[in-house]
C-alpha cells in the first residue's frame, strides 16, 4: 500500500512525532493523529511543554467501579461519551481500556482494570470499545498482555504456563478484539516467560494476528520498546512516544542490510497509515458537560455496592429531622481517581458532604476525622504518639458523633498510583481508628469507603452497622453517593473482585511481586475467587456479591442446549417493597472433568431492572467457546463432554439453583503412542481395544504377564509406565515391533 515511501519513510511512520502524535508522512498523504490516555477521561495534554496536565474533560468513574456495575449498556454508553469528548478534542485515539485481570489486591493499578475474572472483564471492555469507536474514535486496548503488577512492571518476566495464559490473562483480550476489533492494541511493558511483550513474536503475531484475526495497529506502551528491529519482527507497528530518529535508522539500517523483512516494515507502516485514514473518517462534534456529568453520576451510582446494611440503616430518608454527622475528610475532598498517567483534570468535582447536604432536610455537620495526604503517612503510629493534630481531629469527630443521630463515616485508602504495588490492603491507622471510636458512640455508624482495589474489613467491619463500598467513583461521585444513603438509587453494584478476610489467604500471595526480574504465576488458573473456592476458604465479601435495598427470590433455573451454546433461564421475583436491579449471575461447574478446574467460574451474567413484587423471566445465554479449556496435549480449545453444572445466583457463593445439561464434546483425542502410558492406553476405547488384541484373543491378557494384569495394585504401579518401556521387560509380550504396530492401530 506504501510503494511511495522509501524504506526510511516507512521507518519514520512507525514511531511518534512527540509523546502523544504519530509523524506526518506528507508526501504521501500522511497527516498526524493525536493518542491520548484514556480510559475513564480524555486526558489531553494542555500544552507541549506540560505533556501530563490534561485540559479538563470529563472524570467519569475509573474501571473499578464502571466493573461493579457488571452493566455492559453503561460501559457502551460511557464509551459513546467518551468518544464525543474526543471529537471535541480533536482526537483520535482514546489509550483504554485496560483489562489486565486483577491478579492480587496489591496491584498499584487495579483501580485502572476490571476485574479478577476474564469474563466480566472482557464482556464489559467489548462495550467500552464499541461505544467510543461508533463515533469513529479509536480504542487501544492495553496492556497485552500479563500485566498485572506494578513492580518492576518495564523488566519483570511474568512466568505463566500456557493454559493459565490462555483461559485467564488472554482470555478478555480475545474477547475484545474478536468482537469489538479495536483500532488498536497496546502492548505490556513487562517481558511474558522470558521476553518483552513488545518483542513477542507468538504473542503479538501468531496468538493476535494468526489465530485471532486482529488486523489493526499493535501500538507500544509509552516507552516499552528496548529493540525496534525486535519489535518490528515480532509484530508491533507503532513505537511511542517519538521521535526516536536513532531507532528509527536501525530499522532502515536492518532492511537494507537483510536483517529485516522489507515486508514487515511496510506492513507496520501500511498499519499505521490505515489507522490516520481511519481516524480521518471522524467528524468534530462538541458535548454537554452537564449531560455527561449526569451520566458519570448515574454510572457511579450503579458501581456503588452496599456490603453490610444490619437493621436496614440505609436508606436514611430524605425528610428525616434528626442530624447527620458527616465524619472524615474524604467527604470534603474527594478521592475519585487513581494517580498516573489515567488522571483526569475534571470539569467539575462533587463532593459528598455538599451532597449530602443539598438532598436532606436534617441538620448536617462536618468534623475531617484525620490528616490527609503525605503528612498523614503514621501507618503502624501508636494513637498515642500520633500527630497532636490528627487526635484533635479525631476527638472532635467522635464528640460530634456522639450527638448525631447517625455518622457517615468516609474513610478509605491514602493513595493508589500507576507505577507502584501496594503493600497493604489495610486501612490507614487514622481511618480505621475514626471508625473504632465513632462506633463506640453511634450505633447508627455507616461506613463509606473510597478506594481503588480492596481494602480488608475484617478488622473493623463486625463494629459498624452498615458498610458501602464506594470504590474510585470519578468527578460525580459525591453525587453518587448521596443518591444511595438516601434511596435516590437502590443499590445493585457487585463486587468484581474478591475481599478475603486477610491477604495472606489470597491465592496470588506466595508469588506477588516475584524477585530478581521473575513473577512466578503459581496459582495458575486458580486466581481470585477460583483459588478461594477451590481451597474453600472462607472470604469477607465474595466475588458478585452486593446488597439491595430490595430482596431478591430465584425461581427453579432451567438450562438448554442451543446452536450458540446453552440457554438459561430464571425467573427472578423482586420479594422487597421498593424497585430494584438485581445481577444473576451464572458460575459453571463440570463435576469430574478429566482435566483440574476451578469448583465454578462465571459464565454468564445479566443487570436486571425488577419493579417491586414483580417476577422477570431472564435469559442468560452461554457461547459454547465459553466452555472450552485450553488442552496443552493438543495445542488447542476443546470443549469436554458430559454435564454442565449451571448454578445460579446473586454472587459466587449465594447460589439459588442448579440446572444440569449434557453437552456433547469436542473430538479431542490425543494421539497415542509409544510414549503414552499403559494407564493411558486402557483409558482410551481405541488403545484398550488394540491392547487386548494384542494379549489375547479374547482381550484377556495371556502369560507372564497375566499375574500383572489380575492384581490391581501392580497395575496401578504399572499404568504410569509408556508403552515403549514395556518392551525391555522380561517376558513382555511388547516387542519394538508389536508397539509400532499398536500406534498404527490406535491411531487409524
Ligand atoms: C501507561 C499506559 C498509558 C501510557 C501513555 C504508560 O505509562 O502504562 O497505560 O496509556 O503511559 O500515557
Amino acid at each position: 500500500m506504501t510503494p511511495e515511501l522509501t524504506v526510511a519513510e516507512q521507518a519514520a511512520l512507525t514511531s511518534g512525532r512527540d509523546m502523544w502524535h504519530t509523524k506526518p508522512a506528507e508526501s504521501a498523504g500522511v497527516s498526524a493523529i493525536t493518542l491520548t490516555d484514556g480510559p475513564h477521561g480524555v486526558r489531553l495534554a494542555s500544552s507541549a511543554e506540560n505533556v501530563l496536565a490534561g485540559q479538563p474533560a470529563t472524570c467519569f468513574p475509573p474501571a473499578v467501579a464502571t466493573a461493579s456495575t457488571w452493566d455492559p449498556s453503561l460501559l457502551r454508553r460511557m464509551g459513546e461519551a467518551l468518544g464525543d469528548e474526543c471529537r471535541a478534542m480533536d482526537v483520535a485515539v482514546l489509550l483504554g481500556p485496560g483489562i489486565n485481570l486483577k491478579r492480587s489486591p496489591l496491584g498499584g493499578r487495579n483501580f485502572e482494570y476490571f476485574s479478577e475474572d476474564p469474563l466480566l472483564a472482557g464482556v464489559l471492555a467489548t462495550e467500552w470499545v464499541n461505544g467510543l469507536q461508533s463515533r469513529n474514535v479509536g480504542a487501544s486496548l492495553k496492556h497485552f498482555a500479563v500485566n498485572s503488577q506494578e513492580t518492576d512492571r518495564m523488566r519483570v518476566s511474568a512466568d505463566v504456563d500456557e493454559r493459565t495464559l490462555r483461559e485467564m490473562y488472554l482470555r478478555a483480550f480475545h474477547r475484545v478484539v474478536t468482537r469489538a476489533r479495536p483500532w488498536t492494541v497496546m502492548c505490556a511493558y513487562n517481558k511474558i516467560n522470558g521476553v518483552y511483550a513488545s518483542q513477542h513474536h507468538w504473542l503479538l503475531t501468531e496468538v493476535l494476528r494468526d489465530e485471532w484475526g486482529y488486523d489493526g495497529v499493535v501500538v507500544s506502551d509509552w516507552g516499552a520498546v528496548a529493540d525496534r528491529v525486535a519489535a518490528v519482527a515480532a509484530g508491533l507497528d507503532l513505537t511511542m512516544p517519538g521521535p526516536d530518529d536513532a531507532g528509527d535508522g536501525e530499522l532502515t539500517e536492518a532492511v537494507l542490510a537483510g536483517r529485516l523483512s522489507p515486508a514487515l516494515l511496510r506492513q507496520a507502516a501500511d498499519r499505521v497509515r490505515v489507522l490516520v485514514e481511519k481516524a480521518g473518517a471522524r467528524q468534530a462534534g462538541g458535548y454537554d458537560q452537564e449531560d455527561h456529568h449526569a451520566l458519570a453520576r448515574e454510572i457511579a451510582g450503579r458501581a456503588i455496592v452496599l456490603l453490610k446494611n444490619d437493621g436496614g440503616i440505609l436508606p436514611l430518608a430524605p425528610e428525616g429531622t434528626g442530624s447527620i454527622a458527616v465524619l472524615g475528610e474524604f467527604a470534603r475532598t474527594p478521592r475519585y481517581q487513581g494517580g498516573g498517567s489515567s488522571q483526569i483534570t475534571p470539569t467539575r468535582l462533587d463532593d459528598a458532604l455538599t451532597e449530602i447536604t443539598a438532598a436532606t432536610e436534617a441538620t448536617v455537620l462536618f468534623a475531617p476525622g484525620y490528616l490527609t495526604g503525605e503528612s498523614a503517612a503514621e501507618e503502624g503510629i501508636p494513637a498515642a504518639d500520633q500527630p497532636a493534630e490528627n487526635q484533635d481531629l479525631l476527638a472532635e469527630a467522635v464528640a460530634l458523633a456522639q450527638a448525631s443521630d447517625v455518622a457517615l463515616v468516609f474513610v478509605g485508602s491514602a493513595h493508589e498510583t500507576e507505577g507502584a504495588d501496594r503493600d497493604s490492603i489495610d486501612l490507614p491507622a487514622s481511618h480505621q481508628r475514626l471508625i473504632d471510636e465513632v462506633a463506640r458512640v453511634n450505633p447508627r455508624t455507616v461506613v463509606i469507603l473510597s478506594n481503588g482495589a480492596v481494602l480488608a474489613t475484617s478488622g473493623w467491619d463486625k463494629a459498624v452497622p452498615v458498610v458501602v463500598e464506594g470504590w474510585l467513583l470519578g468527578q460525580a461521585g459525591g453525587g453518587a453517593i448521596a443518591d444511595v444513603l438516601f434511596g435516590l438509587v437502590n443499590p445493585s453494584g457487585r463486587l468484581a473482585e474478591t475481599i478475603p478476610v486477610k491477604l495472606s489467604d489470597h491465592p496470588s500471595y506466595l508469588d506477588f511481586p516475584g524477585e530478581h526480574g521473575h513473577v512466578r504465576y503459581g496459582e495458575g488458573l486458580f486466581a481470585g475467587y477460583r483459588g478461594f473456592d477451590a481451597r474453600d476458604q472462607d472470604v469477607a465479601y465474595p466475588f458478585g456479591f452486593g446488597l439491595s435495598y430490595t430482596t431478591f427470590a430465584y425461581g427453579q433455573p432451567a438450562a438448554a442446549l442451543t446452536e450458540a451454546g446453552i440457554e438459561v433461564r430464571v425467573p427472578v421475583t423482586n420479594t422487597g417493597g421498593r424497585d430494584g436491579r438485581e445481577v444473576v449471575q451464572v458460575y459453571v461447574s463440570v463435576p469430574g472433568s478429566r482435566v483440574r478446574r476451578a469448583p465454578r467460574e462465571l459464565k454468564a451474567f445479566a443487570s436486571v431492572p425488577v419493579a417491586a413484587g414483580e417476577t422477570v423471566d431472564v435469559t442468560l445465554t452461554i457461547e459454547r467457546d465459553d466452555l472450552g479449556y485450553w488442552d496443552t496435549r493438543l495445542n488447542r480449545w476443546v470443549v469436554e463432554g458430559g454435564e454442565y453444572h449451571c448454578a445460579v445466583g446473586a454472587s459466587s457463593r449465594d447460589l439459588r439453583g442448579t440446572a444440569v445439561v449434557e453437552v456433547s464434546g469436542d473430538d479431542a483425542q490425543v494421539p497415542l503412542t509409544a510414549e503414552s502410558t499403559l494407564g493411558e492406553w486402557l483409558a482410551d476405547p481405541r488403545g484398550a481395544q488394540a491392547l487386548g488384541q494384542v494379549f489375547a484373543a479374547d482381550g484377556a491378557p495371556t502369560g507372564p504377564m497375566a499375574a500383572f494384569f489380575s492384581n490391581p495394585t501392580l497395575m496401578l504401579f504399572l499404568s504410569s509406565i509408556p508403552l515403549g518401556r514395556m518392551t525391555s521387560f522380561p517376558g513382555s509380550p511388547l516387542t519394538t515391533e508389536a508397539v509400532a504396530k499398536l500406534v498404527a492401530a490406535a491411531n487409524g
